[in-house]
Order: structure tokens, then C-alpha cells, then sequence
């Protein structure tokens, strides 16, 4: 299995556009030691069969681009790309799939409910499906683990299987959405590929104990590095939500991400889906010092994983 991380930061990517926290402003000066990082996006595939992209970055076309693995290689019209997985209707995890249109054959992976919001309450993701030949929707759901195909019928050799995490909808849903109890509009992916697989999170706002026994049996875990600090962000924009408020575990303090997973002793440990805010973005940091002694690696673009 190949997993390649063509993003690594989260919703806004490093440095943000409009943001002058510490961070972006200190990498715009040349006076951090770190890289900058385009909006999360993971692509996996396994004996160089099609590409499963998991999610789809608001860069997606730029990532898509810079590696000559996605080229197509057939003429006229063709594309490596055969399916992509959501993990959530965050804009930030589903704006890419407008790059992917170009009347593209694409098997879209997601939950009723991801797909209610995208297919039935924004009219404009219908560009992906203006023919018949373009994308197929088939519906995920938790614990029921699904062999990936392309459009066409190929089977990619990976499989999948969701495990719910939220029933919270994005806040651009409406609140009547918000407290669904049953609602699976945020998961986790278990992607498996002959005898390894990863598990997949951007977003975590808990760590469940069973969960850390099943991931201590994969090979490496892909996961929420959102937020150092539950007030990361509302120390630099008041009225802004806490990290725990946005569905995001952060990774320090008595119950974050380092103490909750500190017993994975099997997999790799990546944090990815970075935010601009967070300290472990400083290489010359005591968090980024931290995290690095506690066994974590640290997402960057272009960061490859070989299983
Ligand atoms: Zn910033």
C-alpha cells in the first residue's frame, strides 16, 4: 500500500490567507524554521492500481498537478484518480470534488448523510453529475466495510470500512441539523490493502478505548493534529470557537490526542490536518519537541507512506 499526503494542514492551509497569528506571519518572514503546508488531502492506492483520494482538498487541483502520479495516461481524456472517500461535508474536505468534474467518470464514497447536505442541498456539487457517465454516489456506512471500485467496475485491491465519530453536521448545514442523534456526518476510515491498513481521522473530538486496541493492530494512523490547545483559537480571534467546540481533540493537556493514544505501541503515529495556529508547525518549538519524543511524526506535503 502507498499512502501519499499531498496536504497536510488543515481548513486554511500554512500560512492562511488572512491570518497573522504567530505562525504565518513569523513563516512569511522567513523566521520560523517549518513548512508551508497546503489543506489536508491523503490519496492511497496498492499495486499501482487506481488512486483512492481521501477527501477532496480545496488545493486538490494544484496537489493533483505537482505529482506526476496523477497524470493521466490515456488519451484523450483519462485519469489515474478512480474513487474518492469523504470523511465529512466540511468544506474544507469536500470543495476539491468541484476540480474533479471536467465530466470525469468518479466513484464518490460517503454517508447518507454527507450526501444528503452535498447532493440534495447544494445544487452546485450536480456539475459532477451532468451525464451519466460521470460521478456514482454509493453509500457508506459504519462497520460495514466496502471493497473499493473505479467507475468502471475495477476493483482497486483496497477496501474500506467507516466507523462513526459525529453525528454533528458542519455549521454552513443549518442548526437544525446540529444534535442529530443518529447522524453519521463525520467518520473515520479503516483502509485495508492485502495484510496492512491504516486508519484515517482528520477529526476527533474524543479517543475511544476500544479504538486504540483495534488501531494497535494496523500499520499506521492517520490523525487529528488540528489544535495544541483547546484555546488555540479563541486567544487569537475573539468569539471564535474552542478546539473541542469545532470537533477537534486537541493534542496536549490531561485527556488530548498524546496522553489518550499514548498506548499505540504497533503503528506509525502521524498527526496530520494541521492548523496554522498550531505550535508543532515551529520546528524550534518545545511542542513540536514534545510531540517528536512521544513517538509522533509530524504531516508534511509531500510525506509518503510505504506499507
Ligand atoms: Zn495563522
Amino acid at each position: 500500500m502507498q499512502v501519499k499526503i499531498l496536504g497536510s494542514a488543515a481548513g486554511g492551509g500554512f500560512p492562511q490567507w488572512n491570518c497573522a497569528c504567530s505562525n504565518c506571519a513569523r513563516l512569511r518572514a522567513g523566521a520560523l524554521r517549518g513548512r508551508a503546508r497546503t489543506q489536508a488531502q491523503l490519496a492511497v492506492r496498492t499495486q499501482n492500481r487506481g488512486w483512492c483520494l481521501i477527501n477532496a482538498s480545496p488545493d486538490l487541483r494544484a496537489q493533483i498537478l505537482a505529482d506526476s502520479d496523477f497524470a493521466p495516461q490515456e488519451t484523450p481524456r483519462s485519469s489515474p484518480i478512480a474513487t474518492v472517500v469523504l470523511t465529512s461535508a466540511d468544506v474544507d474536505q469536500v470543495m476539491g470534488l468541484l476540480h474533479l468534474r471536467e465530466f470525469q467518470p468518479l466513484q464518490i464514497y460517503a454517508t447518507r448523510e454527507i450526501q444528503e447536505i452535498l447532493r440534495e442541498e447544494n445544487s452546485i456539487f450536480r456539475a459532477l453529475e451532468q451525464t451519466a457517465k460521470q460521478a456514482d454516489w454509493i453509500t457508506i456506512h459504519a462497520s460495514k466495510p466496502l471493497e473499493l471500485q473505479s467507475r468502471a467496475g475495477e476493483i482497486l485491491g483496497l477496501s474500506t470500512e467507516a466507523f462513526a465519530i459525529s453525528n454533528s453536521a458542519p455549521s454552513y448545514a443549518g442548526k437544525s441539523r446540529t444534535g442529530d442523534a443518529t447522524g453519521e456526518y463525520v467518520i473515520g476510515l479503516h483502509i485495508r490493502a492485502d495484510d496492512h491498513s491504516i486508519v484515517v481521522a482528520p477529526t476527533l473530538p474524543r479517543i475511544e478505548e476500544n479504538w486504540v486496541a483495534e488501531w494497535n493492530r494496523c500499520d499506521a494512523v492517520l490523525v487529528d493534529g488540528t489544535f495544541w490547545s483547546d484555546d488555540e483559537m479563541t486567544r487569537i480571534r475573539s468569539g471564535s470557537k474552542t478546539a473541542s467546540g469545532m470537533g477537534h481533540l486537541p493534542i496536549s493537556r490531561s485527556a488530548g490526542m498524546l496522553r489518550s493514544l499514548a498506548k499505540l505501541t504497533k503503528p506509525r503515529k502521524i498527526f496530520y490536518h494541521i492548523n496554522n495556529t498550531n505550535p508543532i508547525l515551529d520546528e524550534d518549538s518545545p511542542e513540536h519537541a514534545q510531540v517528536t519524543a512521544a513517538g509522533w511524526e509530524i504531516a508534511y506535503d509531500g510525506m509518503e507512506i510505504t506499507l
